[in-house]
């Protein structure tokens, strides 16, 4: 098994943003590269290398789908200031208190 680990950089040249593996050692990975769409998920094979990535041009939504992909719900939503991210489900911040 390959490490991993954030702001780590794959083969590809994507840098990690975040990881998750699960019990069953199924990877997934958000990074960000370069490109029109520079927001991506994937899933890593055993030697580290990505394949059946979903690309995407903002990170909430990349984010969105990597919580779904990895099997990690709720996906949380995240503070539009200071990016906390608010499992509950509520007009303002938990961490901030700015009005979402
Ligand atoms: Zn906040």
């Amino acid at each position: 098994m390959f490490s991993i680990k954030k702001a780590d950089v794959l083969p590809n040249g994507a840098r990690v943003i975040d990881y998750h593996i699960s019990y069953s050692y199924d990877v997934t990975v958000l990074c960000e590269h370069t490109g029109i769409q520079p927001f991506v998920t994937w899933k890593l094979d055993e030697s580290g290398n990505a394949f059946w990535g979903h690309y995407f041009s903002n990170a909430s939504d990349a984010r969105t789908d990597y919580f779904k992909r990895s099997g990690l719900h709720p996906a949380p939503h995240y503070c539009k200031k200071c990016e906390a991210p608010q499992y509950i489900k509520r007009n303002y911040c938990g961490m901030c208190g700015t009005k979402q």
